[in-house]
């Protein structure tokens, strides 16, 4: 019988995640099932699906938008939590094993492990990150561990970056002990080595308040699948840009690995995924 795998979301018919997971599995030859799960937006619903589908014998499951925080909750009560998954607050990523429910969070690594893919150096780098909602928490401890010297969050509410600092600061020491500064994006000047957008503005096209003085050797966008003016924008200036498509493969590849045991080629699976998704690969 094939392993059972879902992503739980709302809305979720978008997911690209049974496709990623099925590429990966192609490569190990293992027999998975990976299915989208729509789930009323409630806490009491996303914890019936959760129960239903681990005591069904399911394998691990993916939480996408608006379940992380509720599956981070439901971990810290019910089950156990990562080290990542406590500094981001939130859990993509739940295993059930030997009777315990654990919540894991692999968006942050799968940034890093893409961008040293792309072997953009993250040792003693000098790094901004535009945004403080959710994407950028999960981001920042995995950042820190990968060495970097400094990160300036900045933020069109700048209160809600420093609300950010403070509330990881106390939860982690590693964090409270990094070089973090937080500012308004339009105050946002300097050269850095790294800049990435953890904004959701690549939505609705806009443009972010960049000022002429910020530059950078290379540009992150967390969002993917369409011409971005954040990687534009910095492109023009000359740096090296990427899109979040490595980001969502990377998460992926940490969450296979999780359950399976065994990690995939992501650079395999990346221009398989990318022909039938019209990206660039
Ligand atoms: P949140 O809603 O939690 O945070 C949104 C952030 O964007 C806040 O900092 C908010 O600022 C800022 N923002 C929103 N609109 C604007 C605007 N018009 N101008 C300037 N700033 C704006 O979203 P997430 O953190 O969950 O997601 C952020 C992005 O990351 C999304 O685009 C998402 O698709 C992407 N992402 C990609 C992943 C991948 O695998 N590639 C994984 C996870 C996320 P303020 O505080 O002022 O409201």
């Amino acid at each position: 019988m094939s392993a059972h795998f879902i992503v739980i979301g709302n809305p979720i018919s978008h997911s690209k995640s049974p496709m990623i997971h099925d590429a990966f599995a192609r490569q190990f030859g293992l027999d998975i099932r990976y299915s989208r799960q729509l789930c009323p937006a409630d806490r009491d619903s996303f914890i019936a699906v959760v129960e239903a589908f681990f005591h069904g014998g399911g394998v691990g499951a993916n939480v996408t938008v608006p379940f992380k925080q509720i599956a981070f909750d439901y971990c810290q009560q019910n089950g156990q939590l990562s080290g990542n998954a406590k500094a981001a607050g939130a859990v993509n990523t739940l295993s059930y094993q030997n009777g315990v429910l654990t919540g894991d969070n692999t968006d942050g690594q799968g940034l890093v492990n893409d961008i040293l893919s792309l072997n953009w150096p993250l040792t003693g780098a000098k790094v901004a990150l535009i945004g403080a909602g959710g994407a950028a928490r999960g981001v920042i401890l995995p950042l820190i561990e990968a060495g970097i010297k400094s990160i300036t969050i900045a933020n069109r509410t700048p209160s809600n970056a420093q609300d950010l600092i403070d509330d990881l600061r106390q939860n982690n020491s590693m964090i409270s002990a990094a070089d973090i500064q937080s500012c308004e994006t339009k105050a946002l000047t300097g050269d850095f080595d790294l800049i990435i957008n953890a904004t959701s503005i690549g939505l609705t096209g806009d443009k972010l308040p960049l000022s002429d003085e910020l530059t950078c050797r290379y540009a992150y966008d967390m969002m993917y699948g369409k011409a971005l003016p954040f990687l534009n924008h910095f492109n023009d200036k000359g740096a090296a840009t990427a899109d979040g498509f490595g980001m969502l493969l990377g998460q992926a590849a940490l969450s296979f690995e999780r359950w399976l045991g065994v990690y995939p080629n992501v650079s395999a699976a990346r221009a398989e995924i990318a022909a039938s998704l019209s990206v660039k690969p």
